[in-house]
């Protein structure tokens, strides 16, 4: 340990930055002198200060304009409006033929076309940086490794460029990537200061980790909820790469990590054996060496997760490609002390271009071998499939078109192969309509994305999970589904089925009407509200005679009377119609308040839907990525606004200008007396809260709330524990996030919409709460036997069982409404999300 530290001290003081950038990183390459290096376009050697996005793109521009061995490709723009680039390197032939090379590359994922002459194919090579935006040294090496590969006169540079399409992504996270560039250059000193407590190694909130809407992207290349994930998977399939780099940081007293990660226990079961024993191994022998070079520490087989296919190095796995993660302690900033002495920016980014230059060495010796297993990964799917039980899915909601379409959307997306139902079936107790219900078969290449969707995973070999241990998207979505043994599909689904959303015609009516069951029902809602529109809904079911014939509407169906309107019938028509175009929903109409079935339109069980005014407080010590999601909901669900506002500004609200107030997880301590009091009144006066996990711990603590925590006997605790065992003990008792089957009230306003009693339910914490005292106030509550899929340990399935889920606690005549579960997670819970809606349009009917 003494030895090394020397070393390393040797290292980071005195190679750097007493020696150029090119000594320091490039010590024995000649380059083409026509070609500017980093260093003459920016200004400043790499590592001196952190490449501002708009500066590296226009230095990739340069690149592509003075060399004929690269290319520059905008695929799309950040939601802050950055372009999504990929920047292509290969030798001038391979650049003029890559759209020859790409479908050549392509023949290899379908396994019946013969297969192509492998040995003449270049590898396919995708690396990728700063999925995280605050982990830089990952970007800065994408500079230097496309400077490298294109700029190198070296044999090995050349031999790369010949057999390979080198295509690198030098941010995933473009946004996030420049909020930490900004945040650590502006607090820059001269000279560097390298205590970890100085401001420049501490960012606030949100951190550069997550983008716009403070998403891990990290998370989102299963669910594809924000567009840089949506642009990224539809450029990968068309490519297909044969080997992904996922370029990380992690803590500043850590050295190096790269794969293997930790053998089963952190590996996806559905993944070939193949892909973890034999070519990680093959491939670390590369790392190891290139980090040996340098004298560089680093860790394989140990801490990192590779089983949620929502990783950057999961799920090219899933794809028949290898994919790599790979993690260097932080400087965090351009130099921080470690327990290793100072860690320069610069030493981060040297060890990243160097597994970035091993990888594509590493590609490029194995490339006939990596063709050959893309192809056998898709065959061995096709074999595997037939061994299953499970020849098909079939899925639908026959109430709700539009969470239809957007599961559909994520199937195609994925590129899984989905059929029209051509029959009206029933299967495990739920129905299946035809053309409201569709068929996916399992024999199909793209069968293990077919299990990721659907299978439910209750066995592992590991009980510490670093991120959820199931992902089953079917439940995610809420979408009925069930398994069939025999798959008998009609007509392939290419794209989305167009709407008809048959709207009615000119005629003399009482009333317009609207299902609530529709995902984007609130879409509509609001419009028709922003549009001045007096809305109602019904608290029971009722059935009417519409311009349609007689349908039943059920609980939390919207009554728009004509009557009662400040807009004249004319302007009241457009209205209803240009927001029912804007959210896609239909409208039904009719000429009389007379019901069929169930109650009149006059009935006192209808009443109108008050307009919401809804703030959300954030900040720092709440949950930025619970506050994420809600706003991104908000945004991209409702298109409703909605105020965010930091902690430290509550004391200039004024409450009773909301209707609703939104506490994300988190620590409200800041919070004085007088301000929990301002809170209190306006809760007692009629207020909304709406409460997620741990705010309602906070609540309960300052007795906002009196409600009850659920205790169990005491549990069987070890006398002693080995002191290499504490991990494993400690994980073993996290929720890491697994799914629940819970009871539903529909009767309940939380619960319009719904037309079943069961929900699945996502949960990554260990807050278990007794239902409300209230005997009808606790709409979600868990079964007996909840468990859906994902691990929980014996004991805390024992508490979660028939727990509250979602309660609503009565202060005077306002109301908290607990969300003990995550409805939102991860923008992909579409199954919950009404329950949330529910809670800010309705919530003062509970
Ligand atoms: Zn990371």
């Amino acid at each position: 340990m003494q030895k090394y530290y020397l070393l390393s001290a040797l290292l980071l003081v005195v190679l750097f930055p007493s020696m150029a950038q090119k000594d320091y990183f490039f010590p024995d390459e000649t380059f083409s002198p026509s070609i500017p290096s980093p260093e003459d376009y920016f200004g400043y050697p790499i590592g001196d200060w952190h490449t501002r996005y708009d500066l590296m793109i226009s230095y990739f521009e340069k690149l592509a304009e003075s060399s004929d061995r690269a290319s520059l490709e905008v695929i799309g723009y950040t939601n802050q409006r950055r372009p999504i680039v990929v920047f292509t390197i290969s030798n001038p032939a391979n650049i003029q033929n890559l759209e020859g090379i790409r479908t050549q590359h392509l023949r290899l994922v379908d396994p019946s076309l013969a297969l192509p002459d492998v040995s003449k194919m270049p590898a396919i090579v995708n690396l990728a940086y700063s999925v995280h935006g605050n982990e830089p040294s990952t970007t800065e090496a994408a500079i230097l490794t496309a400077y490298w590969l294109v700029a190198s006169e070296s044999d090995k540079a050349k031999n790369i460029r010949e057999n390979a399409v080198v295509l690198i992504d030098p941010a995933i996270n473009p946004d996030g990537r420049d909020r930490h560039s900004n945040w650590v250059n502006m607090h820059k000193s001269f000279p560097a200061v390298a205590d970890p407590l100085d401001r420049e190694h501490n960012e606030i909130w949100p951190s550069g980790r997550v983008n716009h809407y403070w998403f891990d992207l990290n998370r989102d290349w299963l669910p594809l909820a924000q567009v840089e994930l949506q642009t990224k998977i539809k450029w990968y399939h068309s490519w297909y790469p044969n080997v992904v780099g996922d370029f990380h940081e992690m803590g500043t007293n850590s050295t190096y990590f790269f794969e293997p990660t930790k053998p089963f226990g952190s590996e996806n079961p559905i993944i070939p054996r193949k892909n973890y024993e034999e070519i990680n191994n093959k491939f670390a022998g590369y790392f190891a060496k290139a980090l040996d070079d340098l004298g560089s520490l680093y860790w394989t087989k140990e801490v990192f997760d590779n089983s949620y296919p929502g990783y950057g190095s999961t799920y090219p796995d899933i794809q028949g490609g290898l994919g790599l993660v790979f993690e260097q302690g932080s400087s965090r900033g351009h130099v921080q002390s470690s327990q290793r002495g100072d860690i320069t920016f610069a030493f981060t980014i040297r060890n990243q271009l160097a597994t970035s230059m091993a990888t594509l060495e590493a590609a490029v010796n194995e490339r006939e071998y990596m063709h050959r297993y893309l192809r056998e990964y898709f065959e061995t799917a096709i074999t595997e499939a037939g061994k299953d039980k499970s020849k098909a899915y079939v899925f639908g909601d026959e109430y709700d078109e539009s969470r239809n379409r957007l599961f559909l959307k994520l199937l195609l997306d994925h590129k899984i192969k989905v059929f029209e139902n051509q029959k009206d079936l029933s299967s495990e107790g739920k129905s299946f309509k035809k053309g409201k219900s569709w068929i996916v078969p399992t024999s199909q290449p793209q069968y293990r994305m077919v299990r990721t969707m659907f299978e439910k995973v209750t066995t592992f070999s590991d009980s510490v999970f670093y991120d959820a241990s199931s992902w089953t998207m079917a439940l995610a979505y809420g979408i009925p589904y069930s398994s069939q043994s025999a798959a008998a599909g009609g007509n392939e689904i290419l794209a989305l089925p167009e709407l008809d959303l048959n709207f009615p015609e000119l005629g003399k009516y009482v009333a317009y009407l609207a299902d609530w069951s529709d995902y984007f029902a609130p879409k509509l809602l609001h419009q028709l509200q922003e549009a001045g529109v007096h809305v109602e809904t019904t608290a029971v079911p009722f059935t009417s005679n519409t311009n349609q014939g007689a349908k039943e509407f059920p609980a939390g169906s919207l009554i728009i009377p004509t009557g009662f309107q400040k807009l004249n019938p004319e302007e009241l028509r457009a209205a209803v119609q240009k927001a029912a175009d804007g959210s896609s929903q239909h409208i039904w109409a009719t000429t009389t308040g007379f019901s069929a079935k169930g109650i009149d339109l006059g009935s006192n069980n209808v009443s109108a839907v008050t307009v919401p005014k809804v703030l959300m407080l954030i900040g720092q010590g709440t949950s930025q990525y619970e506050a994420g999601e809600i706003w991104h909901l908000m945004d991209t669900k409702v298109g409703m606004p909605m105020s965010k506002v930091d902690v430290s500004l509550f004391g200039r609200i004024n409450l009773f200008d909301f209707t609703t107030l939104i506490l994300p997880s988190g620590n409200y301590n800041a919070l004085t007396s007088g301000q929990i009091n301002h809170l209190k009144d306006w809760l007692s006066k009629g207020g909304t809260l709406i409460s997620l996990r741990s705010a309602s711990q906070w609540l309960q603590s300052q007795e906002i709330v009196k409600e009850e925590y659920l205790t169990v006997d005491a549990e069987k605790e070890p006398d002693l524990l080995s002191f290499a065992n504490q991990r494993n003990y400690q994980g073993a008792k996290n929720i890491g996030g697994s799914i629940y089957l819970a009871n539903l009230d529909t009767s309940h306003p939380l619960g319009y919409g719904y037309r079943s009693n069961e929900i699945p339910v996502y949960r990554n914490s260990t807050i278990f709460f007794k239902p409300s005292k209230i005997k009808y106030q606790t709409p979600v509550r868990y079964t007996a036997n909840p468990l859906l899929g994902g691990y929980i340990s014996d004991s805390n399935l024992e508490k979660i069982k028939s727990s509250a889920s979602v309660f609503v606690s009565e202060v005077g005549s306002g109301r908290v409404i607990h969300f003990i579960d995550n409805p939102n997670f991860r923008g992909t819970w579409f199954g919950t999300n009404k329950l949330f809606f529910n809670a800010i349009f309705f919530g003062n009917k509970m």
